[in-house]
């Protein structure tokens, strides 16, 4: 028989992009839609907002890379660009009804737990309470900009990858592009063509596996998945089944890794006939240990004439260009940063207290840590979606947040039927899955010896070790055990009832 729901959650989600995306729609078909999704950005789409630097492209395939509720049949390219997939996140929102509960150029600074619930400031002072919050805020947000010494005195224009100003014209201009990521390698292969002189300052070498990422997806395939939602729904299941491989390959040292590391090499080896420019460009970790770059183009742009790659470190920024440790002066008019982020700040540097006033730098004091990716000790009627551990590089993000929001929906449930006021997961039960994670780290390709964004200050690895399986076990049903459940109030004189 089904329990009669008592009272609507009230929820806060914190972020447009495609956690709070996911999360706003699972709560909507699941019925709970006294929801508000507040979005600092004056669009929504999250990373997809942010970064509008020339070259934005997906490296992963975009039948992959949608929402499992809202398959597009007719992606122009098999690697979509930025602005298709930022358009895409646009119609889901309105196609879902989100526009509604969406406020934008909304930053929240504050998030306190009041003992019964939460109570969320904006930047301009207004205040809105919830039973729940979701913090869907991201991984990737905050740039990271080196402090270069001279930096200040630069003449020339400066820009972040993921701050682009679109007014910059670089066409003709000698550009710097700092760093050499799955950025990096994008914005020089779309700057390159049209440069006076492209020179990429690297520090290290990243493995560039090749791949024809402009390649448009043919109309009859679109017809035929438009034609046939069942086919569409099939043609998803088996590409997030053959993404599993990408997910063994990093977490097993087997013959696939080895494979897969091969073509790597073969890639560079096949595209890059001058010597010394190959040993530049020859890393001295395993491929795949670092977050694999994929490129058709890379190889050539910074081989063509006009391009040139220093690997000398940079010791300061003049007035005119960019000086390295061999004391030569690089004469640059545009200095580009594709130098990455802060990967670990999540929700910070929001002023989040839980429970007793419990801040998140107190409780993340020794690094992010949130149990199976959702819950924090302390900080009850709070989970996060995309958080720490989450499967960047290894299964679909849409999978794991559509996942992830479903399973909050299970305490949504069990709040609207007046069985919990409460829940908050045990500090035992986050050590044992952070004990869990940190053991099956150890076999991975991510810990195989080089130093990437994915590691934190304290030298974990702020990944999903585990396969889609695992992760579907681990987050389909909660296990009570795990949690400290408070329900105290008297619902049905405090709610009204509801007809969800
Ligand atoms: P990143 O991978 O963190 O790369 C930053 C680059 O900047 C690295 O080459 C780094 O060198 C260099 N760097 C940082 N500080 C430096 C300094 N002081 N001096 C010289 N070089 C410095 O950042 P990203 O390229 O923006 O990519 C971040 C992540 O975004 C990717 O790994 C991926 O997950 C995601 N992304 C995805 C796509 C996609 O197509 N799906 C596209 C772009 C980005 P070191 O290696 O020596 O640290």
């Amino acid at each position: 028989m089904a329990i009669r729901p008592v009272r609507a959650p009230k929820i806060i989600i914190i972020g447009a992009g495609v956690a709070g995306i996911s999360a706003a729609v699972t709560f909507k078909k699941a019925g709970f839609d006294d929801f508000v999704i507040l979005e600092k950005g004056s669009d929504v789409g999250g990373v997809w907002f942010w970064n509008r630097y020339p070259g934005l492209t997906c490296d992963v395939p975009s039948q992959l890379y949608q929402f499992g509720f809202a398959p597009k049949p007719d992606w122009s390219r098999v690697w979509a660009t930025g602005p298709e997939i930022q358009r895409y996140h646009a119609e889901v929102v309105d196609k879902f009804g989100l526009r509604e509960h969406l406020r934008l150029n909304s930053e929240v600074t504050d998030a306190v737990f009041d003992g019964r619930g939460w109570v969320v400031t904006l930047a301009d002072g207004t205040e809105s309470t919830a039973d729940f919050v979701i913090a869907a805020t991201g991984v990737l947000h905050h740039p990271f900009t080196p402090k270069i010494p001279g930096l200040d005195t630069f003449t020339g224009d400066t820009v972040h990858t993921a701050r682009w100003d679109d007014s910059l014209d670089t066409v003709g201009k000698r550009i710097a592009v700092i760093g050499s990521g799955s950025t990096g390698v994008q914005v020089v292969s779309a700057l390159q063509p049209g440069a006076s002189k492209l020179t990429q300052f690297t520090r290290t070498p990243q493995w560039v596996l090749w791949a024809p990422m402009g390649l448009t997806q043919s109309k009859l395939v679109a017809k035929l998945l438009a034609a046939s939602p069942t086919v569409h729904d099939r043609v998803y299941a088996v590409s997030l089944w053959a993404s599993g491989i990408l997910a063994d390959v990093a977490l097993r040292p087997t013959w696939r890794r080895r494979t897969m590391q091969q073509l790597a090499r073969w890639s560079l080896r096949a595209q890059v006939r001058d010597e010394g420019l190959r040993e530049a460009l020859t890393p001295d970790y395993e491929p795949l240990c670092k977050r694999q770059v994929i490129s058709g183009t890379y190889y050539r742009a910074i081989q063509a004439d006009n391009a040139e790659l220093v690997t000398d470190k940079i010791t300061e920024v003049t007035p005119n260009g960019i000086r390295t440790a061999d004391g030569r002066e690089h004469p640059v008019d545009v200095i580009v940063f594709a130098t990455g982020f802060h990967p670990h700040n999540y929700m910070r540097p929001m002023n989040l207290r839980g429970r007793d006033g419990l801040h998140i730098d107190e409780a993340w004091a020794k690094g992010p840590r949130a149990y199976r990716m959702t819950a924090i000790p302390g900080f009850p009627n709070l989970f996060t979606v995309l958080g720490p551990n989450s499967p960047t590089g290894s299964i679909s993000l849409q999978y794991s947040a559509e996942l992830t929001a479903r399973y909050i929906t299970r305490w949504l449930h069990r709040f609207a039927t007046g069985e919990l006021d409460t829940v908050e997961v045990t500090e035992a039960a986050t050590a044992r899955f952070n004990d869990a994670v940190a053991q099956a780290m150890g076999p991975t390709v991510w810990n195989t010896g080089c130093n990437s964004w994915y590691f934190t200050d304290q030298n974990t690895i702020d990944l999903w070790p585990f396969d889609r399986k695992t992760m579907t076990t681990m987050l389909t049903e909660p296990d009570d055990r795990d949690f400290l459940i408070d329900a105290t109030a008297d619902t049905s004189a405090v709610f009204a009832p509801t007809t969800i």
